[in-house]
């Protein structure tokens, strides 16, 4: 049973799912129904809930992949975007708006001192074209290196260094480099992270002049089934990188934000710092909001190029952003993430013990991914099975998304404000199905 909740939709008078998808279906793009085969129609949500048309509530264990961190229509969110909208909605380069500057100030106070200078973006994939350009040009190198099985977005130059299986765009790889994946659970240096980092040094040795633009990573890899780097990777590789001239890109779009719950951002704890962080999905709770962050140095080489976009820094975004991080904060969400995500991981680690398909559990905070397999020792993707119990798990109204090179890994990445009850029900519906 669902934990109780003190709100009811109102009615909702639109069409169906079953309209839209006999009538729409083929307007709508294939990407639609990557994850079910039948979206819902979701009309509503509060907090970590999603409402169907029939006012069905579902746990929303997904985020909107990961990306409503503070929860659905927060009310101190909507307030922000309701008094900006009714005031100035866009504003454009030629003047400057306070949500733009307080926003600005706020994200850079929760990086390391020297990465202070900010340029917005609409998304996640704008700030990875944006960061691999500033590195581009900062160092007059073409040579990006990201992982194998990353996921860094969906234009050219980010969909260049996206390496998944499925995703094949080799066509636009020009000078991006993929890295063996330094995966603990795959890989096969284990979680032994300076060994992989010889790929890398390998790479700049016999991949190109000696001299890159950058390296790119997730500290967790979202799309490529919550994968953390192994430990000790980050400083052998960035050494690699800064004798080649390179500049360290950490893309924390995902695993940002306080969603890992230990630390504010990923790369924290891995020490190294980044020269460039990019962010979008979780610092506007749904608005569309990216950024890049970089140092007054390495910033100068967009500056002096009078480098602008038409809507990076929109009022109404940045209002919303800001009041993003005022809820993190207030109602100390990175707490509950680590706190919440720790009980979740330790309660799929017990069904671990317990059921054979589940191969691995693993993540940070509320970023964790659960990989199901057919046979532990080879582990064999159970790809079917993780459609099923998909497909089963939002039958019983609970959503989670699914990733990883074979497609076989639930992506568990809710709103922060996910209570140890909802990781009760997330569990258990899954727990009953692996048992029948
Ligand atoms: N980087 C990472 C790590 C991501 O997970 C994503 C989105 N899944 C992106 C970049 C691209 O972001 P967007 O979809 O906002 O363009």
């Amino acid at each position: 049973r669902m934990p109780p909740f003190d709100y009811t939709p109102p009615p909702y008078t639109g069409p169906t799912a079953d309209e839209i998808f006999a009538q729409r279906k083929e307007y709508l793009s294939p990407s639609m129904f990557y994850f079910y085969n039948k979206p819902l129609n979701i009309v509503d949500g509060k907090r970590q809930y999603l409402f169907d048309e029939s006012g069905r509530r579902y746990l929303d264990g997904f985020g909107g992949i990961a990306t409503v961190s503070c929860g659905h229509c927060h009310p101190d969110v909507v307030e922000a975007i309701v008094n900006q909208t009714k005031r100035i909605q866009h504003s454009t380069i030629l003047y400057l708006n306070h949500a733009i500057g307080d926003f600005a100030q706020a994200l850079a106070s929760k990086l390391p001192a020297n990465l202070k200078v900010v340029f917005f973006t609409n998304s996640g994939t704008e700030a990875n074209e944006l960061a691999m350009l500033i590195a581009r040009l900062y160092t007059g190198s073409h040579d990006i290196i990201s992982l194998r099985n990353a996921y860094h977005g969906n234009a050219a130059g980010t969909m260049g260094a996206t390496a998944q299986g499925n995703w094949k765009f080799n066509v636009i790889q020009s000078g991006v480099h993929h890295a063996v994946n330094p995966d603990p659970y795959r890989g096969v240096f284990g979680a032994d992270g300076e060994k992989y980092a010889n790929d890398v040094q390998d790479l700049i040795d016999f991949g190109t002049s000696g001299h890159v633009a950058g390296f790119m990573c997730e500290a967790i890899q979202g799309v490529g089934g919550i994968v953390e780097l192994a430990q000790g990777y980050l400083p052998a590789v960035y050494n690699s990188v800064k004798k080649a001239g390179g500049l360290f890109i950490a893309d924390e779009v995902q695993c940002g934000f306080a969603r890992t719950g230990s630390n504010f951002w990923g790369f924290e704890g891995h020490g190294v710092v980044p020269d460039i962080v990019t962010m979008a999905k979780g610092i506007g709770n749904g608005i569309p909001l990216g950024a890049v962050v970089t140092t007054p140095e390495v910033a100068e080489v967009l500056t002096r190029r009078n480098y602008f976009n038409t809507f990076g820094g929109n009022p109404v975004c940045t209002a919303a952003g800001l009041a993003v991080l005022k809820v993190i904060e207030k109602e100390k969400l990175q707490d509950n993430a680590f706190v919440v995500g720790s009980y979740l991981k330790e309660r799929l680690n017990a069904l671990k013990d317990k059921y054979e398909l589940i191969g691995d559990v693993r993540g940070r905070g509320l970023m964790l991914g659960v990989e199901l397999v057919t046979d532990r020792e080879l582990k064999t993707p159970a790809k079917a099975e993780t459609v099923h119990i998909m497909e089963k798990m939002k039958d019983l109204g609970v959503l989670v998304g699914k990733g990883g090179f074979y497609g076989n890994v639930f992506r568990i990445t809710p709103p922060l404000c996910f209570t140890k009850d909802d990781a009760g029900i997330a569990l258990f519906k899954p727990a009953f199905f692996f048992f029948f």
